[in-house]
């Protein structure tokens, strides 16, 4: 693998700047959230906040997101809404991770203890290749009634994927590497990637690599998910087969996802959802978010506020059982952050 250069992050006076894109929906209460647990915290961080509307045509704000993410390297996002009624709309979630060339999306779906959940003890790592495949957005109608849509794979990507996942597995002890794929149909475009990750698993003899077609793998994971380790996959299947794992483990509220290129880093929610019809009634789970943030935290290096807010939520959800109703419970949002601040603040272990 070349050597990954250090992922540059702005730092001013001990404390980090982080761009933070609150987006549509329920995003912005999950901030405020996200922002409330840092103040308790004393996490040394100050976000840059910047709104994009998402009716805005040409936006000043998405310009300025970008801009704001290269010079800060890390950002925390909610979901930015697609109004799929503006003509030639694009998604801006899309074209950012495309802009910054995120080119990794990391899942690790691993279940809460006492959390209700279809299956327990879950621990598989999804590694989505995060900006072509399905994704190219090149779409075009080429006769009336006649669209085509391009998949986009190339060889430079299905490399570095297949690399990132297996330096994963060899640095975090993970003992197997599973690609996922539909080259029985698509010859050329999966069947590309799926040769690659072949040839790259032949450079790490002591990582076992199988593959397995999207549609067996869908039925697998439902019925039999721990034979699962890490799985890597092309960016409409990572999409799909991430939003099957969470729910098994407890639904779209809990997880957090990575997004990683060579220089910048942004983390969200794990299946990036935007909650409209859920936004503003104080019952949305606050849960992957704050592991979004703690998973930024972990990124700039302040592992004791990482812990610190980790082992608040583990208090909070697993011992306290203090769970939102798409958990089963009847919490609001607020008792749930409320009761992560309490731990912090009991805790004897906070940094100062
Ligand atoms: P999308 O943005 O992909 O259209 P939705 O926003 O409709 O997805 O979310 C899918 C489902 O997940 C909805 O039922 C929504 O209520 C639920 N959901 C998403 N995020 C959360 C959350 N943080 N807490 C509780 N439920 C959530
Ligand atoms: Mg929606």
């Amino acid at each position: 693998i070349k050597k990954q250069a250090p992922i540059p992050v702005a730092m001013y006076g001990g404390r980090n700047a982080v761009t933070m894109l609150p987006g549509g929906g329920i995003g912005p209460e999950l901030m405020e959230y996200v922002r409330e647990v840092f103040k308790y915290a004393g996490a040394p961080v100050d976000f840059e906040v910047i709104d994009i509307d998402p009716m805005e045509e040409s936006s000043g704000a998405f310009e300025y997101a970008i801009t704001s993410i290269k010079r800060n390297g890390v950002a925390i996002k909610g979901n930015i809404e697609t109004k799929s009624e503006t003509a030639g709309s694009t998604s801006r979630n899309v074209a950012l991770r495309n802009e910054l060339d995120l080119f990794i999306n990391i899942l690790h779906c691993k279940s809460f203890p006492n959390v209700p959940a279809r299956q327990k003890d879950i621990d598989v790592v999804i590694i989505r290749q995060n900006t072509e495949g399905e994704y190219a957005m090149l779409e075009h109608e080429s006769v009336d009634g006649v669209v085509e849509s391009m998949k986009v794979v190339t060889e430079t990507n299905s490399d570095r994927v297949a690399r990132y996942a297996f330096e994963f597995a060899k640095n975090t002890g993970r003992k197997k590497i599973t690609t996922i794929h539909k080259a029985n149909i698509m010859k050329l475009s999966d069947g590309l990637f799926l040769e690659t990750s072949k040839k790259i698993a032949k450079l790490y003899p002591e990582v076992e690599h199988n593959d397995m077609i999207i549609d067996n793998c869908c039925m697998q994971l439902v019925s039999k998910p721990h034979q699962f380790d890490v799985m890597i996959m092309t960016n409409l299947y990572g999409s799909i087969v991430s939003n099957v794992v969470c729910g098994l483990i407890g639904g779209a509220g809990i997880l957090s996802g990575r997004n990683y290129g060579d220089h910048y880093a942004v983390f969200e929610p794990g299946t990036r959802n935007t909650g409209t019809a859920i936004a503003g009634k104080n019952v949305a789970n606050p849960l992957a978010m704050l592991n979004a943030s703690v998973d930024m935290l972990n990124h700039l290096g302040h592992k004791r506020h990482a812990d610190l807010i980790q082992r608040a939520i583990y208090k909070t959800v697993s011992e306290d059982q203090i769970l939102t109703p798409d958990l089963g419970g009847s919490a609001k949002s607020t008792d749930v952050v409320q009761r992560v601040i309490d731990h912090i603040l009991q805790a004897d272990m906070r940094p100062w």
